[in-house]
């Protein structure tokens, strides 16, 4: 850990009332100011104990307390550099190292994670059974959403009409297994949109869910191939529709200590800048918009959803209350810390429902799963669709 980088910390508290496990709990130790004080301790020399490493894995990564700090601590930074020393310092039970071992092995290997496509209606019917065995696993099962078709994409989506620019576009391995339509959306508003949409095949993982967890040496390989695929493509804008991705796809340079011969772009920032020229059809609906933490405080990629939703004739935006508080995914989180999880996931459907919206829109596939199962709980009737799905829809003169 960066001492430098725990001194910028003024101990002020500004970041408090964002945090959302200090929201929960009320915990000094479980606030980013907390944090950064036990992240002091240990660089002092005070060793890794349960109860801090506890502190520690309690954390979101949300990154709520970075858009709060008025000096400007990266606790971004600090976060990840801490992850990797509790997994080199921590000692597990038996346990947690058996899910970490499931869920590592699993999310970031798209064909490890098409093998359980078929079994996804069966799971959710499981989650209470499966809690009782570990709260983990009934967490991983009341998250599977009902998957749509797998749709195969091309190598290569041409633009309609005057060609504008060249992209490549990343799968993603939840959001190329789980909702295969959100990739086919995105391909057909850039290409309406004028973009040629080159989609290189044999992409894996990012490497996010590894980055975001301390998995220092998984993250570094996934990443490596990640920008090994794209520089052989050639293209100079990688866009990507989960904002978890982008933004660690984002931070390979500090990753890697490299830079990747391309830019990253979350897909509504990319639409923002080109500007649009398709035709954009009524969408009479009423929209809440989801703040995926990773694209609004990792990013800062806020105006740029709401602009392009705002630009589809008849649709109504409404705000969520408490829009910069996580919705409880964040990455792995509402699997490893599942009560954390279903609390902030119950505030988050709360605050939806409050919009009396008849759609919410979320550009973060673990987001999506998160609200929609806990909508599911509170028995609340409103679907979750990605930006590029309600774009899509207005471009092509569709229902959605
Ligand atoms: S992280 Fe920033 S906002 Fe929070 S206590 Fe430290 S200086 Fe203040
Ligand atoms: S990243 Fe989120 S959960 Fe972690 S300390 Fe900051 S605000 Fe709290």
């Amino acid at each position: 850990m960066d001492p430098k980088l725990i001194n910028d910390c003024v101990h002020c508290g500004f970041c408090l009332p964002t945090c959302p496990t200090y929201v929960l709990w009320g915990e000094e130790m479980d606030s980013p100011r907390g944090r950064i004080h036990l992240m002091s301790q240990h660089v002092e020399g005070t060793p890794m104990t349960p109860e801090m490493a506890g502190h520690f894995d309690a954390c979101l990564g949300c990154m709520a307390c970075v858009t709060a700090c008025p000096s400007g601590v990266q606790y971004d930074r600090l976060i990840e550099q801490t992850r990797v020393e509790v997994e080199r310092e921590h000692e597990r039970p038996p346990q947690e190292r058996a899910v970490r071992g499931i869920v590592f092995n699993l999310f970031p290997y798209p064909r490890r994670l098409r093998l359980l496509r078929p079994t996804l209606g069966l799971t959710g019917r499981m989650a209470p059974f499966l809690a009782r065995v570990n709260p983990s696993l009934g967490a991983m099962a009341g998250l599977a959403p009902r998957v749509e078709r797998r749709q195969r994409l091309p190598r290569v989506v041409r633009a309609r009409g005057e060609r504008r620019a060249v992209v490549g576009m990343l799968l993603g391995c939840v959001q190329r297994e789980f909702f295969p339509q959100v990739n086919a959306a995105t391909a057909r508003v850039l290409a309406m949109e004028g973009c040629d949409v080159v989609i290189p095949p044999g992409q894996g993982c990012c490497g996010a869910l590894s980055v975001h967890s301390g998995l220092e040496a998984q993250a570094k390989r996934l990443a490596r191939r990640t920008v090994r695929t794209f520089e052989k493509a050639g293209v100079d804008t990688v866009v990507v529709n989960a904002a978890g991705c982008g933004s660690s796809m984002k931070e390979y340079a500090t990753l890697l200590g490299y830079d990747p011969g391309f830019r990253v772009m979350d897909l509504s920032e990319f639409l923002a800048e080109l500007g649009p020229v398709a035709t954009r059809h009524p969408l009479p609906r009423t929209v809440a918009y989801h703040d995926a933490c990773h694209l609004a405080h990792a990013q800062g990629v806020r105006s740029q959803p709401r602009q392009l939703l705002s630009g589809i004739p008849e649709l109504e935006l409404r705000e969520i209350p408490e829009s910069a508080i996580c919705c409880g995914s964040a990455g792995t989180y509402n699997l490893l810390q599942p009560e954390a999880a279903r609390d902030l996931g119950d505030r988050k459907a709360k605050a939806v429902e409050s919009t009396g919206a008849q759609l919410l829109v979320s550009a973060n596939p673990g987001c999506t799963m998160q609200i929609a199962a806990a909508m599911r709980r509170a028995g609340a009737d409103i679907r979750v669709a990605h930006t590029a799905e309600v774009l899509d829809a207005s471009l092509r003169g569709a229902a959605l």
